[in-house]
C-alpha cells in the first residue's frame, strides 16, 4: 500500500465498495488496468497521484458590495504526452477529490484518442445558477488570477465543464491576455468563435456520444429507429446528443434536468424541449410528456440510457433498477465501481466516459490546433476529422474487448493507460 492512497491491485468487493467517491473510484479503475498491464508499483502510484494540485481562494464582490470568499481548485493530473488540458467545473458540491478525480479521466481521454494532451481539471464551488452575470464575471477573472502561473497554451488549457460556457471561456482568454500583454487565443478552447473559437466545438461531446450509441447498436444489428433513449441531464452535452439521436430516428423518451424529467413513450422533439427549457428554465413541466424523477428515468424500459449530468448518479443503490441494454456515459464518471459491476454482471454494456464523451477534448485540440497556425476549418472539416478519430478509438476500444474478453471499461483504460505509461518510460525519470 502506497503513501498516495493508492488501492491495492486485489479488487474484491470490500474495494468496490470503498471506491464510491470520485477519486476512489478513478483510482480503482487504473489500479484494474495497472494490474493487467503489469506495472511497476513505482510507476502505478505516479499514475495515481495528480502531478500539481493547487487550491486557491477566491474572493468576490457580491453586486450589494459584500466579498464573500470561494474556494477553487486547478489540478494538473499528467502532462506526460502534451500540455494537461481540461475544463473548469462551477457547481456548489466541487471539492478536490472530484476535480483531482475528473483531472485524472482527461489524462485517459486524451491517451484513448491519442491527441497530444496530458490531464487537468478546474473547479469553483459556487453556484452559478444564484451568481448574477457581473459577479460571475468578476469570480472568474479572479480565479483566473491566482491559477494563472499553471495556465498557458503550452502548458494548460482550460475548456466549458458544467456551469461554465463560451462566456467564462472569454473571460479567462482576455484575463490571460491582459496578464500576458497580448492576445493568446490557444489559452483556452470552447471559446466564442469570433475569439477563434472553433466551429463544431458546441456539438462536439454530443455528436461523440450520439456516434458511440449508433456505432454500438450497429453492432448489434438494432435498427435505431425505433430504438429508444433515455438521458439525464438536458445541459450542454444531455441536450444535443438528444437532437442527433432524435435526427437519427431514435425515440427520446425521457430526458431530466436537476429539478426532474419529463417522459413521453411516443417520444419528445428535443428541439421543442430546448424551447421550453430556454424559457422555463427547466424540463419537468414540459406540455409534450408525463413528468418523473430522475430515479425513474434512470430505471426506464430503454435500449440506451445516456447519464449526462454529474458524476456518481448510477450506483450500487439503483444499478439493479436499470433496464437498458447499453449506456452511454456522456458525464465524467456518472457509474461506480460498484455499479459497474452490478451492470456487468446483468450483461448491461457500458461505453465508459473516456470513450463516448472525448469528442469535446477532441476538437478541443482541433480548436487548439487552429489557434497555434492562425487557421480556420470549416464546420464540415472539424466533423469529418472528429468521426475519424472517434471512430478510430471505439474500433480500438471494442477490438481489444473482443480480443481479452473484457469490458469495453476495461479495455479503454489498459489502451490509455498503457499509452501514458509508454511515454513515462520513454521519458524516464528526472533527475
Ligand atoms: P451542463 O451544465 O451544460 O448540463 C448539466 C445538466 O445536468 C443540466 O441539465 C443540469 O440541470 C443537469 N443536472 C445537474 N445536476 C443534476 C442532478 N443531480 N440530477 C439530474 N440532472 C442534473 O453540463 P455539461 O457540459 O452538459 O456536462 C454534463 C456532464 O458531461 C458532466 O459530467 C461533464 O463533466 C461531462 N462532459 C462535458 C463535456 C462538454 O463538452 N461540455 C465534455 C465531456 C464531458
Amino acid at each position: 500500500m502506497s503513501t498516495a492512497g493508492v488501492e491495492p491491485m486485489a479488487a474484491g468487493a470490500t474495494a468496490l465498495a470503498a471506491a464510491d467517491g470520485p477519486l476512489a473510484a478513478a483510482r480503482h479503475q487504473l489500479a484494474t488496468a495497472a494490474r493487467e498491464l503489469g506495472l511497476s508499483d513505482g510507476l502505478h502510484e505516479l499514475l495515481a497521484t495528480p502531478r500539481r494540485s493547487l487550491t486557491v481562494s477566491v474572493p468576490v464582490r457580491r453586486d450589494d458590495g459584500e466579498v464573500e470568499v470561494v474556494e477553487g481548485y486547478r489540478v494538473q493530473h499528467n502532462y506526460s504526452r502534451g500540455p494537461a488540458k481540461g475544463g473548469i467545473r462551477f457547481h456548489p458540491d466541487v471539492d478536490l477529490d472530484e476535480v483531482s478525480a475528473m483531472a485524472m479521466l482527461m489524462t485517459w481521454k486524451s491517451a484513448l484518442t491519442n491527441i497530444p494532451y496530458g490531464g487537468a481539471k478546474g473547479g469553483v464551488a459556487i453556484d452559478p445558477r444564484t451568481t448574477s452575470p457581473p459577479e460571475l464575471e468578476r469570480l472568474t477573472r479572479r480565479y483566473v488570477n491566482e491559477v494563472l502561473p499553471l495556465l498557458g497554451p503550452e502548458k494548460d488549457i482550460p475548456a466549458p465543464d458544467v456551469g461554465t460556457d463560451e462566456q467564462t471561456m472569454a473571460w479567462i482568454l482576455d484575463t490571460f491576455s491582459v496578464n500576458a500583454g497580448f492576445s493568446v487565443p490557444g489559452v483556452v478552447t470552447g471559446k466564442p468563435v469570433s475569439l477563434g473559437g472553433s466551429a463544431g466545438r458546441a456539438g462536439a461531446t454530443s455528436r461523440g456520444v450520439a456516434d458511440c450509441a449508433l456505432w454500438w447498436l450497429e453492432r448489434q444489428g438494432i435498427a435505431p429507429r425505433g430504438a429508444t433513449v433515455a438521458i439525464q441531464g438536458f445541459g450542454k452535452v444531455g441536450a444535443h446528443a438528444a437532437r442527433y439521436l432524435h435526427d437519427a430516428g431514435l425515440r427520446v423518451v425521457a430526458v431530466s434536468d436537476v429539478h426532474g424529467g419529463t417522459f413521453c413513450a411516443a417520444g419528445l422533439d428535443p428541439t421543442l424541449l430546448l424551447d421550453h427549457l430556454k424559457e422555463a428554465g427547466r424540463v419537468n413541466d414540459f406540455p409534450g410528456g408525463e413528468p418523473i424523477t430522475n430515479a425513474a428515468l434512470l430505471a426506464a424500459e430503454v435500449d440506451v440510457l445516456i447519464p449526462a449530468a454529474l458524476s456518481g448518479a448510477i450506483t450500487a443503490e439503483n444499478a439493479d433498477a436499470v433496464r437498458a441494454g447499453l449506456i452511454v456515459e456522456g458525464a465524467n464518471g456518472p457509474t461506480t465501481p460498484a455499479a459497474d459491476a452490478i451492470l456487468r454482471d446483468r450483461g448491461a454494456t457500458v461505453i465508459p466516459d473516456i470513450l463516448a464523451n472525448a469528442g469535446g477534448v477532441v476538437v478541443s485540440y482541433f480548436e487548439w490546433v487552429q489557434n497555434m497556425q492562425s487557421l480556420s476549418w470549416s464546420a464540415e472539416e472539424v466533423f469529418r476529422r472528429l468521426r475519424i478519430t472517434m471512430r478510430k478509438s471505439f474500433s480500438e476500444v471494442v477490438d481489444r474487448a473482443g480480443d481479452r474478453d473484457v469490458d469495453m471499461r476495461h479495455a479503454a483504460m489498459a489502451i490509455a493507460v498503457e499509452r501514458v505509461a509508454d511515454a513515462h518510460r520513454s521519458r524516464g525519470l528526472y533527475p
